[in-house]
């Protein structure tokens, strides 16, 4: 199969050889064909040790923040996860091959597209996308066992602490456009617990709980 070395050594090297442990997140990581989610002249690059460039002045995350969030979750297998920033639709592809649902929003059209046709070319069946501000969430889809946010917020958007199920996992890259520190909130009935987890940096998340679109 194409790239099947070079995913296994992203997958010892960068994820596992960075202390992630959790099988299913290896297990993904090494299913999915990353390569499928770059862009055809970035193809070669796909299993690299950073982001890269998706158009529309995005990015694919780096594939250790991408294992190193799905981790963070700590899915089980039988979650419901809300994906805010769908870009390249790697996240969301990964989220689904753990997770029992997984709804991802994206606010650029073109981008959504793209995504949408290769969860159908991959068969992944249980991903809902929707283009839209997913600063606000998927209220009518609430609640979620979990909500990873791939965009950096100023703070952190109350709606999505209100669409968390008890129990359920936030993580979230949360500073300024420079950079940010990903935290995770876990609630607790109505007390949310907040952990900081490490440094990282993101485009912005842009809409209504987020920056303004003429900031960027
Ligand atoms: N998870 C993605 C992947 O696997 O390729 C990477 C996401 S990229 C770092 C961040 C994405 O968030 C961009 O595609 C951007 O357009 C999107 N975004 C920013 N603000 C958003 C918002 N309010 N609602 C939905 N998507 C947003």
């Amino acid at each position: 199969m194409r790239y099947a070395i070079a995913r296994k050594k992203m997958v010892e090297r960068q994820i596992r050889g960075r202390g992630i442990t959790d099988q299913k997140v290896l297990k993904a990581m090494l299913e999915v064909p990353r390569h499928l989610f770059v862009e055809p002249a970035l193809e070669s690059q796909a299993y690299s040790d950073s982001p890269l460039p998706i158009g529309y002045r995005q990015t694919i995350s780096q594939p250790y923040m991408v294992g190193y969030m799905t981790a963070a979750l700590e899915l089980q297998g039988d979650e419901k996860v809300l994906e805010v920033g769908t870009g390249s639709g790697y996240q969301a592809a990964i989220l689904a091959r753990i997770a029992r649902k997984v709804y991802t929003v994206e606010r650029i059209p073109e981008l959504a597209r793209r995504a949408r046709r290769l969860f159908d070319q991959l068969g992944l069946n249980n991903i809902n996308l929707k283009v839209c501000d997913g600063s606000l969430g998927w209220a009518s889809e609430a609640p979620f066992d979990a909500i990873v946010v791939t965009a950096a917020s100023p703070d952190i958007p109350e709606e999505y602490l209100q669409q968390l199920a008890d129990g359920g996992r936030l993580v979230i890259p949360v500073g300024g456009q420079e950079g940010q520190l990903l935290k995770r909130v876990t609630r607790r009935g109505d007390h949310f617990e907040t952990e900081n987890l490490l440094g990282c940096r993101f485009v912005p998340l842009i809409g209504e709980r987020g920056w303004a679109d003429d900031e960027n």
